[in-house]
């Protein structure tokens, strides 16, 4: 009684700083809530964006974080889907389920206050020993016993935007698909591009080791890179001449919105994955007549349980992404490390 328990938690403090500091262990709000102590969290470019002041919405005082796993230890009295003790995969998106968006399973755009992302943008989330997730029926999905923490890590956050990603791209058998940008998100692209069986996935970097890493991993069957390689015209040469059928911009680059467009060919689908920090340019008189589709946007991720089960299958691993290990201690340190691309760092996974 009157016992306070604290944690450490990863907190934006607004322009720029971030700090671990000691929070309340959250508490049940809703009847909806689970709270879950996290096993491992990860930090996406998206946090680094939001640290960088990038992310307009994003709160002072929130705790970061929307990359994790963990275990319930408590849920609210209308949550059925998990129990205290289930190893769960904390989903980016907290969404009501019921809205006009839920229901056309566009939940990024959840009409609730808590719905869309807001788990470590709007809400506190999970770089910290403890998180509430709302709507927990919605944003967690059980581990089986056979998936390890790493392997469900990226279930809620990149595989979701990759599964997502891979689905708006219309692939059909024997397409040629291209990816700009090799990062996390990208060679989770084309890992859920895969499974739609395409002939070739073309992978475009700027970073060699990041292209040497999806030619390893089977992700990607031909790796171009700018400068070394010009990439239109290879592109076109892997496609018979046409450009890509599909191409997705994970890279959100200076310049690769307008790559995106060029390798691809006449009434190709071009799918923005990509977090932009400034406008781009859609020059429609140069692109007249090519007749492409766009389709942008953050990740309705409510396809956590269908990743799961792939995983669960042997069909989507994405746990060899993390490259470094570091207690949330460290985590300001990691924060560095990740956003400055330092020792080949892809993925880190956070252990509180
Ligand atoms: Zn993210
Ligand atoms: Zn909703």
């Amino acid at each position: 009684m009157g016992e306070e328990k604290w944690m450490k938690a990863l907190v934006y403090e607004g322009g720029g700083r971030i700090a671990l500091r000691q929070k309340k262990i959250p508490a049940l709000q809703a009847e909806t809530d689970a709270i879950v102590r996290v096993t491992l969290a990860a930090i996406c470019a998206s946090d680094i964006h939001i640290r960088r002041g990038a992310v307009p919405r994003a709160v002072p005082g929130v705790t970061l974080g929307h990359e994790l796993v963990g275990q319930v230890v408590e849920t609210g009295r209308a949550v059925r889907g998990v129990k205290a003790g289930d190893r769960v995969a904390v989903n980016v998106e907290t969404y009501c389920g019921e809205c006009f968006f839920c229901r056309r399973g566009f939940v990024n755009n959840c009409e609730n206050p808590d719905g869309g992302w807001a788990l470590g943008c709007r809400i506190d989330g999970g770089q910290a020993e403890y998180v509430r997730v709302p709507f927990a029926d919605n944003g967690l999905t059980r581990i089986p016993d056979s998936v390890s923490d790493e392997q469900a890590l990226f279930v809620g956050d990149i595989l979701s935007t990759g599964y997502w990603a891979a689905g708006l791209g219309e692939i059909k058998p024997a397409d040629t698909v291209a990816v700009i940008g090799a990062g996390p998100t990208g060679l989770c692209t084309m890992m859920c591009a895969r499974l739609y069986g395409p002939s070739k996935i073309i992978a475009i970097d700027t970073d060699e080791s990041r292209l040497r890493l999806a030619k390893e991993k089977g992700l990607a069957d031909v790796v171009l890179l700018p400068g070394r390689d010009e990439i239109e015209a290879r592109v076109r040469a892997e496609s018979h001449g046409r450009g890509a059928d599909t191409v997705f911009e994970a890279a959100g680059g200076t310049d690769t919105f307008e790559l995106a467009w060029k390798i691809a060919r006449p009434n190709a689908v071009v799918v923005v994955v990509a977090m932009y920090e400034e406008d781009q340019t859609l020059p429609l008189p140069r692109m007249y007549g090519k007749n492409l589709i766009f389709k942008t946007g953050g990740v309705d991720g409510c396809r956590c349980q269908e990743i799961m089960d792939l995983i669960e299958a042997g069909r989507l691993d994405a746990s060899f992404l993390i490259s470094h290990r570091m207690s949330l201690d460290d985590i300001v340190r990691a924060y560095d490390l990740f956003e400055e691309k330092a020792d080949h760092v892809m993925k880190i996974a956070i252990k509180p």
